[in-house]
C-alpha cells in the first residue's frame, strides 16, 4: 500500500478504469478512488468500457465515467480496479498496456498478478473495501459522495450482506458510511426495489429455462439472445437471476449461460455460484475465466450443447 501511494503522490495524471460489465464494486471503487484522487489535485479520468447499467446510474458523479480515454492527456499511471486479469478491462487495455505504471487493486482469488504494484486481498470482501483502506490511509477526507460509491460497492458485491464474503469490515466500514450521510434506503431502493417490466418478464423467462441435473446438484438457467430481443432489456437485466437457481435446495452450484451479443454468433458468458462446498474459481480458472470461490464466470465461443454437456460432466464430478 506505501509504494501504490508513493506513485499515486508522485504522478499527476491518473487514468483509472475496471472490468466490462461493470457490477456496483468496479463503479463504486472507481468513483470513490477516483474522486479521491481529483480532490488531492490530480488530473483524473474514469473509464470503463461498457455503459453503467440503469441501476447504478443514480450514483453521484457516475456521469464523470466515460466509455473511452481521452485523448490528448498523457496518462502518468493507471489503476486497474477489481480485475482478476487486465484482459477484463477489454478495450481500455491497450490503453493500460502503453502507461508507464499501472497498478492493479483487486480482490479475486484468481488475479493473476499482473502491473507493477498490487495490492490484492482475496480476504477483502470487495474492491471498494480496499478502497476505503487506502483512502484513509492517504489521509483524504471522505465526502457523501465518495461514501454513497463505498456503501454501493460493498452493498452489492455481499448480495446485501449475505454472501459469503461478508466479513466484519464489511459492517464497520458501511456503519461508517451511513454517519458520513449514505442513505441506506435510497442505495437499496434504486439497487434492487425497481426492476423494468422486461426484467420481470426476462425473470420469467429465465425461471422458466432452469434444468436441474439428473443428481440434483446443479442448476443451469439459460438466457439467449432472443430472450433479451423479446422482453427488450439489455445484458445488464440478468445480472443476479443467477441467484434463484442456486437457492433451490440440495444445489451445490448454479450455472447461468448467457448469450453475448459478440461478433459471431455462439458466444457465452458461464456465470457459476457455488453454495459454498464447491470451489467454482477453480471450475472457472480451468475455462480461462476466474473469480472468487463461492462466485466465478468464463466466457466460451462453443455450440449451446457442448456448453451444457461440459457442465454436465461437471456436475456428475459433484
Ligand atoms: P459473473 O458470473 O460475471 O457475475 O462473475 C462472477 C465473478 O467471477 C466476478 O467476481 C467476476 O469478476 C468473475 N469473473 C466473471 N467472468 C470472468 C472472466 N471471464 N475472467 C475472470 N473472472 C471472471
Ligand atoms: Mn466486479
Ligand atoms: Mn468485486
Amino acid at each position: 500500500m506505501q509504494s501504490i501511494i508513493h506513485q499515486l503522490t508522485r504522478n499527476k495524471r491518473v487514468l483509472l478504469t475496471t472490468h466490462t460489465h461493470p457490477d456496483g464494486d468496479a463503479i463504486g471503487s472507481l468513483l470513490a478512488l477516483g474522486l479521491s484522487l481529483e480532490r488531492m489535485g490530480k488530473t483524473i479520468a474514469m473509464v470503463d468500457d461498457d455503459p453503467i447499467p440503469a441501476i447504478y446510474r443514480f450514483l453521484p458523479k457516475v456521469d464523470r465515467i466515460t466509455r473511452r480515454v481521452p485523448s490528448g492527456v498523457d496518462f502518468d499511471i493507471a489503476v486497474v480496479l477489481d480485475c482478476g486479469s487486465l484482459q477484463r478491462v477489454g478495450a481500455v487495455a491497450r490503453a493500460v498496456a502503453l502507461m508507464p505504471v499501472v497498478v492493479n487493486i483487486d480482490h479475486h482469488v484468481t488475479n493473476e498478478a499482473f502491473g507493477d504494484f498490487r495490492l490484492v486481498d482475496a480476504d477483502a470482501c470487495a474492491t471498494a473495501e480496499i478502497i476505503y483502506r487506502l483512502i484513509r490511509e492517504m489521509s483524504v477526507p471522505i465526502d457523501k459522495i465518495v461514501a454513497t460509491a463505498i456503501y454501493t460497492g460493498i452493498f452489492t458485491d455481499t448480495g446485501s450482506f449475505r454472501f459469503s464474503n461478508t466479513n466484519l469490515e464489511a459492517f464497520t466500514i458501511c456503519q461508517e458510511m451511513v454517519a458520513l450521510g449514505v442513505d441506506p434506503y435510497q442505495v437499496a431502493k434504486h439497487v434492487y426495489g425497481t426492476y423494468s417490466l422486461g426484467r420481470i418478464k426476462l425473470l420469467n423467462m429465465a425461471l422458466d429455462s432452469i434444468e436441474l441435473t439428473a443428481n440434483g446438484k446443479m442448476t443451469i438457467m439459460t438466457l439467449s439472445l432472443e430472450m433479451f430481443r423479446e422482453t427488450r432489456t439489455q445484458p445488464e437485466d440478468g445480472d443476479g437471476l443467477i441467484n434463484y437457481a442456486r437457492r433451490i435446495e440440495d444445489v451445490r452450484v448454479a450455472a447461468l449461460i448467457q448469450e453475448l451479443n459478440g461478433n459471431s454468433p455462439g458466444q457465452y458468458h458461464v456465470s457459476l455460484r457455488s453454495d459454498g462446498s464447491v470451489d467454482v474459481a477453480r471450475i472457472a480458472q480451468a475455462r480461462g475465466g476466474g473469480g472468487h470461490a463461492s462466485a466465478a464466470g468464463f466466457s466460451v465461443t462453443a455450440p449451446l450443447a457442448d456448453v451444457k454437456a461440459d457442465l454436465l460432466r461437471l456436475a456428475e464430478q459433484l
